[in-house]
């Protein structure tokens, strides 16, 4: 179906992190830029815990009203203590996710993108010249034709099935629960300067089960890796015992939100791309494999898919694709290794016994502390090695 005006510069499909970074970045450097997006509004039904590493904050001006950092990592084994984890100056930022989903699609229509919200893409065809996307919107099929297409409709993006490219294959599943804060700091039953995390081979299978303390917020949730399904009441059940708080807290009922989705977890897919079209974020499989997380890449490679089109459209530079599978990471090899490793019950209930055994504790120390620059951008500039600063030691959260 060909669009009832003439091509735009960029399409972006999907306006989570990824696709609202890339609207808001290629808009600013001059291109007609239009998002599609599924949803009936930006921050609609939000399928993420949303944490935020601190290098996000350094990277971007995020605002601060939509964030609440959290210092340190608790890590929930077999033995009658946790083991308390930080790194100085380090923190993580629990999020109103849907808020910052907002404001990232106000930033996106600042800059001067157009936003298509209930609009499903359903349709793809490439042409020499450009590409003719279809959508269903309000049940009305709608045309866009554009010189360029983005990708960042998510883990199972529909971009990479229609267009052929490589799609994710390898998944976390995670459910979540979104509960009320108790009033007040002090009076909350859950220590509130601490991300929770509990590993478990019965209920989070490759994974972990954890408690965030959002904002306004406590977010509870597990995943495990597939083909195991994450147990959601069994896990709330045990971590009722394990934190020593009232069950009637954790009950279902209780939950005024609640969120599930899958985490790509294979690395990045192949191919990216074609000639037109090219993916970002979860779409390509930009996802950490080892700890899941994945709004840092989104917004980083959203940027990058930005610049590539920018330079490639006014500046006559190669392709997106050929510019960016140069540029993304690959997400391969070791921590692809050590993925499947974890996900094995055995490896999850020996590591649960000797979580104050030193080599444990500077594993999980690096795995929650590993600080490292975004990847360097096609000039080559070196990244931070990585691990710096869980090499330091000594900062506590401050007490309660
Ligand atoms: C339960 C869970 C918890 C997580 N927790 C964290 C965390 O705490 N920290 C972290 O860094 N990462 C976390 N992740 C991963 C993180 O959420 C993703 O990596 C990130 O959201 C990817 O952003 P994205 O923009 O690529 O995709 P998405 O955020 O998935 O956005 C994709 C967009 O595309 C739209 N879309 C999809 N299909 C179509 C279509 N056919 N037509 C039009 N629009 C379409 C959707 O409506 C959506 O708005 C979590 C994931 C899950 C599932």
């Amino acid at each position: 179906m060909p669009g009832s005006r003439p091509p735009v510069d960029l399409a972006v499909v999907g306006g989570g992190f990824a696709g609202l970074a890339c609207a808001r970045s290629a808009a600013m450097l001059g291109l007609s830029v239009v998002v599609i997006d599924a949803k009936p509004e930006p921050g609609a039904k939000v399928r993420t815990t949303g944490i935020l590493v601190r290098e996000v904050i350094e990277d971007l001006d995020l605002p601060a009203r939509l964030m609440r950092r959290v210092r340190g990592v608790r890590l929930y084994g077999d033995g009658p203590k946790p083991l308390e984890l930080w790194a100085p100056g380090y923190y993580f930022a629990a999020t109103d996710t849907a808020g910052l989903v907002r404001w990232l699609a106000g930033e996106a229509r600042r800059a001067g993108a157009e936003l298509w919200q209930s609009s499903r893409l359903v349709g793809l065809t490439e042409t020499p010249s450009h590409v003719s996307l279809e959508m269903v919107s309000q049940g009305e099929r709608v045309g866009l034709d554009a010189r360029l297409v983005v990708g960042a409709d998510g883990a199972r993006s529909a971009v990479a099935r229609l267009a052929g490219l490589g799609r994710n294959r390898h998944w976390l599943t995670g459910l979540e629960l979104e509960f009320p804060a108790a009033a007040g700091e002090g009076a909350d039953p859950i220590d509130r300067r601490f991300l929770h995390c509990l590993l478990s081979a019965e209920f989070a299978r490759g994974y972990i089960g954890w408690v965030v303390p959002g904002v306004g917020v406590t977010q509870v949730g597990v995943a495990a890796a597939q083909p195991a399904r994450p147990d959601l009441a069994g896990f709330l059940g045990h971590l009722a015992g394990r934190l020593g708080l009232d069950p009637e807290m954790l009950a279902p009922d209780r939950a005024i939100e609640r969120r599930a989705g899958r985490i790509p977890a294979g690395g990045r897919v192949g191919p990216i791309g074609t000639s037109r079209v090219v993916l970002t974020g979860d779409a390509a499989g930009l996802v950490s494999p080892l700890t899941g997380g994945g709004i840092r890449l989104a917004l980083a490679s959203g940027r990058q898919a930005a610049l590539a089109a920018a330079d490639h459209l006014i500046e006559g530079g190669p392709s997106p694709t050929a510019q960016l599978v140069r540029t993304y990471p690959k997400l391969a090899g070791g921590r692809l290794w050590l993925r499947r490793l974890i996900e094995r019950p055995l490896v999850v209930r020996t590591l649960a016994r000797s979580l104050e055994t030193p080599l444990v504790r500077a594993a999980a120390r690096r795995i929650f502390f590993h600080r490292s620059r975004i990847w360097p951008l096609a000039d080559g500039a070196t990244a931070q090695p990585p691990g710096a600063a869980a090499e330091r030691t000594g900062e506590q959260p401050a007490p309660r």
